[in-house]
Parts: structure tokens; C-alpha cells; sequence
């Protein structure tokens, strides 16, 4: 492909270029208006939107269509039909009609629901997001579509990130007209995710029992090398990664999805892959597809890519920071700091909604980035803490305070600037030193959540910013909308605000425990576990919030935050019992077999010269033998209290998980990896953390 990349960029893709092309002016004319209005499409576009679709597929060898979706398993699901149709006993017709396109009906009894759907009605329902460009892989027409049930509740991840993506829009023109601003129609949330991810030998991963059932190591002595030296982090990509690379970012092309930047990251075998930024709902496609790619192309270089957010543990995790902005359709960024006093003052509204959002929803975009590996992650210095706070940087942070104190400010090259509604001082563009550890950092024109896991999908976090946005951007809009003096107004509320929730701009180090201590003072929640975390999910200022901007009810909440719970404990379920089989079948028979060996050894040196000192090989089995002992009860403990969670209350079940199946998995590793540091290695029955971290050479 590399002679003729613009030729196959985005090739498999039915996008607007495409559609200019191949449909009628009306049904172009009518598709643009439903995605920039959101008016609805005839059925007589669809029919046209549909053979055209066909036709287009079937010229680049595709025979069936499926509606593709998102559901609350956080991959993606889709059910492939061909279009054949029959026209006569012995005839058929290739067929696509507007009707298959728009809906689908498959047989969605086997999602989670969380109770959703009743088991009567096990139908789902997945209708096509005209918003999203439809697609071809594996030899299918993928057409984009939401998932939702009999009574339109939302099964999936896409329907609240288009809702949330509506009213923010809707909120956001609000302010914006009250600025005198007249020509914007849409604001758009934009979403750049960066992907961490491990690269590492199929062969290996094959004979690791828990990679393949968990996707993590439970077990693992520290290797002598880790990432101590740091020469990983950027350094030369090896020939192997380098091809497996080169082949993802072409399929991801061909896909429209606008792979940039690749690098290697800190932990060996870890690496990034950055996409140049899109709509938040085609990020979010787009970032379901590249982790799906990642996989599959690693399969063919005899290679397994591993997403999870913990793969290894005394190594950096994986995670994903999700950049995100508003822009308009006028190609305004929001978040830019401009070159007048009211540009910077728009600018500053937009800031001062975010850090009050923040600021008031901490616990619920601590919500959004809960799952079993982002555990293993969060508050263990290689990600930020579990506290939320937001990176301004120091020039800012220095305009915030002038503002708050009504004060002078002094820029850096000593100008002063009485700030004013009328002399808002000009913002630098770019103030962004880097902090890497704070969760949510200003990066001079967007905001980057850091706290995402690498396998979780995109939308939870991305609709909660944009819906808290929204609730800010209204309260504003409804405040200045009744001014008599909307430029005193402003002023007012921009400081007003800044200074009730300064509290959440915090600059310093994320990573040192004193801003732990800190952040307790400041009042800021410190929620440390996905069980923790979701017990603030339902609070009800978050069912107020989702509520009042039509993005999830209640009920639909309750249900997502049982699919959680729920989801938390079969995590552990899952993990403890491979451990439990690990440890019985495979660890504790090899580490038998050596002392058993040792034994012999003791025996046979002693049949020979009866007073031979064997201190060493005693010692040795005496060790081992305590370690076994140990290993056993480490077993037998772990599996008595999987047989005691807590049925019925579903956060009680995820809290038992967390503190007692979690905390005996710990224990019952340290025994193993103690005794992989001193069984022979032509015994131990699993390849080691060096094997693994160092097996791509
Ligand atoms: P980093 O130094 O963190 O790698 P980059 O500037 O390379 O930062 O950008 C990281 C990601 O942020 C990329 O996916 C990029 O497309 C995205 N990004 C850049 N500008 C914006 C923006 N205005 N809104 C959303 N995402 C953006
Ligand atoms: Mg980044």
C-alpha cells in the first residue's frame, strides 16, 4: 500500500466523498441535513442511502451487511447477513432495502441489560447512526448503529454519547449567541485517545494459562530487568514491531481511522498509538475498531496484543488519555485562549464551566474510568491517583488568581494587565508544561483525561464530560440570559465561579502521597476502588444530572451500574479460580517434583559419604517445603472465600471482591513468586516475566 496511501486512505469506507459521488443530489442533500440538523431521514432516502451502500460494497467484494454496535460489554457485536434474497426458486437477487439498513432486530438476550430488558421481550434493537460512516471489514458492509430495547432504554455505549453530544451542543450555541455570536448551528466535543498497549510473543503467551483466561499475569516473580533503565521509552522500534506497525496503521487507514503517531513507551514491550483527533462519536468508533485491528494484525506476526490495563504487575499499566475539546462548526476551538478581550473572556466562561463541572462531578468521572484493571492502576504512581484534580499550569493559574482577587496581573514580559471585563489579559496559547501526573490536564486548547483504562471503551468518560458541560453551560446561559448587563454579569460569574472551585486546580505532583493528605483538606474525594467508586454512581445529583439532560433515567442507570458490579465480580471470580487451578495443577506438582529431586540428591551424596555436608540442599528443602505448605493454605483460603460472596447486594459483593479475593489473590501470589525465585527453571512450568517482557526480539 505505502506508494499509494492518500489513494487507500479511508477506501473502505462509505464516507462523504463517496456518497457525493454515488448518490442523487437529493439523497445527499437530505443525508447532509439530517446529520448537521438532526432532521429525519424519508424512507425513500434510505432505500436509495441503501442500494448505493450495496452496490459500493459488493464492487470491493463484500457479500453481507451487519449492523455494528456497541454494547455494554465494552467491545463491539455484530450479526453478518448476506444479500441474498431470493427471487425465484432459482434465482437470487443481491438486496439491501432502507428498512434492513435503519433497523436490525438480532436476538440480544445474551447482552448484559442489567435487568433492562425483561426476559419476554429479549429483542433488541440496533438502528443505523447516519452521523457514523459505514464500512467495510472482513468482507462485510459494518453499518454504525445504536442498541437499544423494545422501549427505547439504552443497551449500549453509543445512544448516550450521541445524546450527550446533542445537548451539549445545544447548550454550548446558548452561551455562544449570547456573545453575539449568530452563525454557529453545532458544537462538537472532539476526542483524540491515545492507545497504550503490550506487544509480546504468541508461543509465550500460549503456555501462560492466565494471560489466556484474564489477559493478566497473576503470577510472576519480579525479572532481573525491568524498566529501570528507562531505554525503552521512545527508543528504536525492533524490526517485528516495526512491521506489525507498519501493516496495523495501513489497515487502520484503509478504515479512515487517522493513525498518527507510534512510539515505544516505558515498560519493555509497551508501546502508544495516537490518532489525530475526530467527533467524539467517531473517536469512539474508531478507537472500538483499533483495538480490535491491534489484535488481529498481531495474530499474523505470530504475536498477541495485549490490552489490559495491568498485564504485568511491578511494570507501568496501560492506559488511554482521552484529549478532548469543543469546537464549532464554524472551526472555532473553544478551549483556545484568543488575541481579544472577548475571545479570552469566552474562553475563560468555557474554563470556568469545565472546572466547575469538575469540580461538582468528581465522583461521577471517577465512575467512568472504574473497571477491575484500572485498579491495579490508579493512585499506584504510574498513573494519576484516584483523586480527580485539574492541571492548569502556572500561567493560568496566575490569571485564575488575579481574577479571583480582582488584582493585577503581570505577564512575563512584565506587562501588567488590570483585568477587567473590558481588558481580560490576552492567554498565552501554549502555557503547557507538562505534568504527567495529574488526571485531568489543560494542554493549551484541550483538556486530557488521563485516568482511562487501555481496554474500557471511550463513551462513559466522554459522555459524562460532555453532559456535565452541558449542565454547566445551561446554569450559565441561564444566569447571563436575564442580565441587564451581560459584560458586568460575566465578569461576575467567571470569578464567582473560579473562586468557589479553586479547590480542584492542583498543579503540583499527583504521585506524592502528601497530596493525598492535601486533597482530604481540600474536601476532594478520594475514591479508591471501582466499589467504592460505584457506590456514588446513583447518587442523586448524578441521576438529576443524567435526568434533566435526557442522556440515561434512572432506571437506566441503575442499570449500567449493575452490569459494573457485576461485571467487577466475575473479574475476580474468573481470576482467583485460575489461580486456584494454576497453583494446584501445574505450580505446586513442578515445585514437588524439584524437591523431591533435591531430596534425592541429599540421599544419594549421603549413600556416598555418610557425613557429607548437604546444609544448603536441607536448607533448601525446608524452604520449599514451608513455601508449599503456604501455597496450599494460600489455595485453600482463596477458594473458601470465593465461596462466600455475598449474594444479593451487588456493591457488597464488588466490596468482598476488592478486600478479601483481591487481597487473598496478593497473598497467595507472594507464595508462588517466592518460589519461583528459588525452583529450578527447567521446573517451573510457566515462562518467566523476563521470557515474557523480552520475547519479542
Ligand atoms: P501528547 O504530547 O500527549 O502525545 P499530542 O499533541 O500529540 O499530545 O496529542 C495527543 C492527542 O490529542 C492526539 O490524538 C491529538 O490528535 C489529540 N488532540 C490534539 N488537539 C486536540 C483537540 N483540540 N481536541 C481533541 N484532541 C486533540
Ligand atoms: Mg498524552
Amino acid at each position: 500500500m505505502s506508494g499509494n496511501i492518500s489513494r487507500q486512505f479511508g477506501s473502505m469506507v462509505f464516507n462523504e466523498e463517496v456518497m457525493k459521488q454515488r448518490l442523487s443530489n437529493t439523497c445527499y442533500r437530505a443525508w447532509k441535513k439530517c446529520v448537521e440538523e438532526g432532521t429525519p431521514l424519508s424512507l425513500e432516502t434510505a432505500h436509495e442511502m441503501a442500494a448505493e451502500m450495496k452496490n459500493w460494497a459488493m464492487d470491493r467484494g463484500a457479500t453481507h451487511y451487519t449492523h455494528w454496535f456497541q454494547p455494554m460489554t465494552g467491545v463491539t457485536a455484530e450479526k453478518h447477513d448476506s444479500f441474498i434474497t431470493p427471487e425465484s426458486p432459482s434465482r437470487v437477487l443481491m438486496q439491501f432495502s432502507g428498512k434492513e439498513l435503519v433497523r436490525g432486530e438480532p436476538d440480544a438476550s445474551s447482552f448484559p441489560s442489567g435487568g433492562l430488558r425483561a426476559t419476554f421481550e429479549a429483542r433488541g434493537y440496533t438502528a443505523w447512526d447516519p452521523t457514523a460512516f459505514a464500512f467495510i471489514k472482513d468482507g462485510s458492509l459494518c453499518i454504525p448503529t445504536i442498541f437499544c430495547s423494545y422501549s427505547g432504554q439504552a443497551l449500549d455505549k453509543k445512544t448516550p454519547l450521541l445524546r450527550s453530544m446533542e445537548e451539549l451542543s445545544r447548550q454550548a450555541v446558548r452561551v455562544l449567541r449570547l456573545f453575539g455570536d449568530t452563525d454557529v448551528k453545532r458544537v462538537v466535543s472532539q476526542v483524540g485517545p491515545e492507545q497504550e498497549y503490550f506487544l509480546i510473543d504468541r508461543d509465550v503467551f500460549n503456555r501462560r494459562e492466565d494471560l489466556l483466561l484474564t489477559g493478566r499475569t497473576l503470577f510472576g516473580a519480579k525479572p532481573p530487568k525491568g524498566q529501570e533503565l528507562e531505554d525503552h521509552y521512545f527508543g528504536t522500534i525492533k524490526p517485528r514491531v516495526a512491521a506489525y506497525m507498519q501493516e496495523l496503521d495501513e489497515e487502520l487507514w484503509q478504515l479512515g481511522i487517522l493513525a498518527k503517531t507510534k512510539h515505544n513507551e516505558v515498560a519493555p514491550a509497551q508501546h502508544e498509538l495516537a490518532p489525530i483527533y475526530n467527533d467524539a462519536n467517531t473517536a469512539c468508533d474508531h478507537n472500538q475498531l483499533t483495538m480490535e485491528i491491534m489484535k488481529k494484525v498481531a495474530g499474523r506476526h505470530n504475536m498477541v496484543c495485549l490490552l489490559h490495563e495491568k498485564p504485568f504487575a511491578g511494570v507501568n499499566g496501560s492506559g488511554k488519555h482521552d484529549n478532548w475539546s469543543l469546537s464549532t462548526d464554524t472551526g472555532m476551538n473553544l478551549f483556545r485562549p484568543g488575541s481579544t478581550p472577548s475571545q479570552n473572556a469566552r474562553f475563560l466562561l468555557f474554563l470556568a464551566a469545565f472546572i466547575k463541572g469538575v469540580d461538582e462531578y468528581q465522583e461521577l468521572l471517577r465512575c467512568t474510568v472504574a473497571n477491575p484493571g484500572n485498579d491495579h492502576r490508579l493512585g499506584a504512581q504510574e498513573a494519576p491517583p484516584a483523586i480527580i484534580s485539574i492541571f492548569l499550569g502556572d500561567e493560568l493559574t496566575a490569571i485564575m488568581d488575579a481574577i479571583i482577587q480582582g488584582t493585577e496581573y503581570v505577564d512575563q514580559s512584565k506587562n501588567i494587565l488590570s483585568i477587567g471585563v473590558d481588558a481580560l489579559p490576552p492567554i498565552p496559547q501554549d502555557t503547557t508544561d507538562r505534568n504527567r501526573t495529574s488526571p485531568l490536564a489543560f494542554t493549551g486548547n484541550k483538556f486530557e483525561f488521563r485516568m482511562l483504562g487501555s481496554s474500557q471503551s471511550i463513551s462513559g468518560p466522554n459522555t459524562a464530560l460532555n453532559t456535565i458541560m452541558a449542565e454547566e453551560l445551561s446554569q450559565f446561559a441561564d444566569e447571563l440570559e436575564g442580565a441587564e448587563d451581560f459584560n458586568a454579569a460575566l465578569h461576575t460569574l467567571i470569578r464567582n465561579t473560579l473562586r468557589d472551585h479553586q479547590r480542584i486546580i492542583f498543579n503540583g505532583n499527583g504521585y506524592d502521597e502528601a497530596w493525598v493528605e492535601e486533597a482530604a483538606r481540600r474536601g476532594l474525594s478520594n475514591l479508591t476502588c471501582t466499589a467504592d467508586a460505584l457506590k456514588t454512581y446513583l447518587m442523586p445529583k448524578h441521576v438529576q444530572l443524567f435526568g434533566k439532560h435526557g442522556i440515561f433515567t434512572r432506571e437506566e442507570l441503575a442499570a449500567r451500574n449493575e452490569i459494573h458490579l457485576e461485571n467487577y465480580c466475575e473479574v475476580a471470580g474468573i481470576e482467583a479460580r485460575t489461580m486456584v487451578d494454576m497453583v494446584r495443577r501445574s505450580i505446586f506438582p513442578a515445585v514437588s517434583a524439584f524437591s523431591g529431586d533435591v531430596a534425592k540428591a541429599v540421599a544419594a551424596k549421603k549413600s556416598v559419604l555418610a557425613d557429607l555436608n548437604c546444609a544448603a540442599e536441607e536448607a533448601l528443602l525446608r524452604r520449599l517445603s514451608s513455601l508449599m505448605a503456604d501455597l496450599t493454605a494460600g489455595a485453600d483460603a482463596l477458594e473458601e472465600a470465593l465461596a462466600h460472596v455475598p449474594a444479593g447486594d451487588a456493591y457488597e459483593a464488588a466490596h468482598y471482591c476488592k478486600h478479601t479475593v483481591f487481597a487473598r489473590m496478593d497473598s497467595l501470589r507472594a507464595v508462588a513468586d517466592a518460589l519461583e525465585t528459588i525452583t529450578s527453571a527447567s521446573y517451573w512450568p510457566y515462562p518467566t516475566y523476563t521470557e515474557l517482557l523480552f520475547s519479542i526480539k
